[in-house]
């Protein structure tokens, strides 16, 4: 058969570990998974409570213009509805930002290392993929831009950055719209958007209508712990979105999905104690790290990338059979790294006081 030539050369995507398969692979009874950035606070009230009282919709398909969910997302950020496209994720937003803005001929301009969908879907697309360093887990925004040249199609700007929760600075960010050619697509990627310290973040209503080549990603998966209902959003000028939507699929965000969001965002309080428990965790695991001797990179997410004296996959392994899942940056394309989301305080602490063992297996010359 005569697929695209490129997927003999690629694989896909490959999930952290599951809980149960490791439960069921090591003999354990507890896991705690710090692979996703998943918020391990859960969810609002709100939406469990609609969950309980909602189920008589389901033979119906979904509102393929997500209006309810639309409108109040646009009051809030004070936009116009029609700046607005749903995703199912923002996973399926970048799918289509690539389906409709890239293909054979063209290049994409992205950090490395940074969110892998992007040059994922640029790939499968056709593109050539331009990869500029990141400088202590920061873009390197010089960089990228001397890489943008005639064919130049997208530029992916990941802030906060993952695998290294480093932030764009406004003034950089800004900087670079100035200079960016109008007829590059700049797609500005802030799934951890609700983590950033105010002050270090961008005033996207203001910035649509002058920037119309400017795409905002943000999700429901992160900071309001919606993960598993897949749905995301992008921000960009009202030019922009039509091309988006004739790729998109008519019913690709669930009824579901469009009632939690709604609520969720409503829910501030959960999500204010999400962001301050993250902070107070983050920074005493910080703390921990800086006695251990470890090094991290600047974060302002749920997630840290921490630099190990020994390969990733290692630590990955040794954490895996006591009961914790992790990522290795060895698959981020930051080696000698693990990625860690920031749990539960109960479950940082234990965290904790495994490095510490296993620091001291390491310095005493044990294998992990
Ligand atoms: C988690 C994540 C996403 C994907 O979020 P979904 O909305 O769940 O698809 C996108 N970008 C970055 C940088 C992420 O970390």
């Amino acid at each position: 058969m005569k697929s695209k030539s490129i997927l003999k050369d690629m694989t896909p995507y490959k999930p952290g570990k599951q809980i149960e398969e490791v439960k069921e692979e090591y003999g354990l009874t507890r896991i705690v998974k710090l692979a996703s950035n998943e918020n391990p606070f859960g969810f609002s009230d709100k939406v469990a409570e609609f969950f309980s009282n909602h189920q008589s919709m389901l033979n119906i398909y979904p509102d393929g213009y997500t209006a309810k969910l639309r409108k109040a997302l646009a009051e809030k950020l004070n936009i116009s509805e029609n700046q607005l496209i749903f995703g199912n994720g923002t996973d399926e937003i970048v799918q289509l930002i690539g389906r409709a803005y890239l293909y054979p001929g063209v290049n994409t301009v992205m950090a490395s290392p940074t969110f892998p969908q992007y040059k994922h879907n640029a790939l499968i697309e056709g593109a050539d993929v331009k990869e500029i360093p990141t400088i202590n887990g920061y873009h390197n925004l010089t960089e990228m831009f001397e890489a943008i040249d005639d064919n130049t199609n997208v530029v992916w700007l990941c802030s906060p950055n993952n695998p290294t929760g480093a932030v764009i600075p406004p003034d950089d960010f800004f900087t670079f719209m100035e200079k960016c050619p109008s007829d590059v697509l700049v797609v500005l990627d802030e799934a951890y958007f609700e983590y950033v310290e105010e002050e270090q973040r961008l005033n996207v209503s203001a910035n649509i209508e002058k920037y119309h080549n400017l795409v905002v990603l943000r999700t429901f998966s992160k900071a309001y712990g919606l993960a598993g209902l897949r749905i995301g959003y992008g921000i960009a000028h009202q030019a922009i979105i039509p091309r988006l939507d004739v790729v998109r699929g008519p019913f690709n965000t669930s009824t579901i999905a469009q009632e939690a969001a709604l609520l969720a965002m409503e829910d501030d309080e959960f999500l204010q104690s999400s962001i301050m428990r993250n902070r107070a965790i983050k920074k005493s695991f910080e703390k921990s790290l800086d006695s251990l001797g470890w090094g991290y990179f600047d974060s302002q997410t749920n997630f840290l990338l921490i630099s190990t004296p020994i390969s990733g996959d290692e630590i990955f392994q040794f954490l895996l059979k006591n009961g914790f899942i992790v990522r290795s940056g060895e698959g981020l394309g930051a080696p000698n790294t693990i990625r860690v989301t920031i749990g539960q305080e109960t479950d940082m602490q234990e965290l904790q006081e495994l490095l510490f063992t296993l620091d001291k297996r390491i310095s005493e010359g044990l294998a992990p």
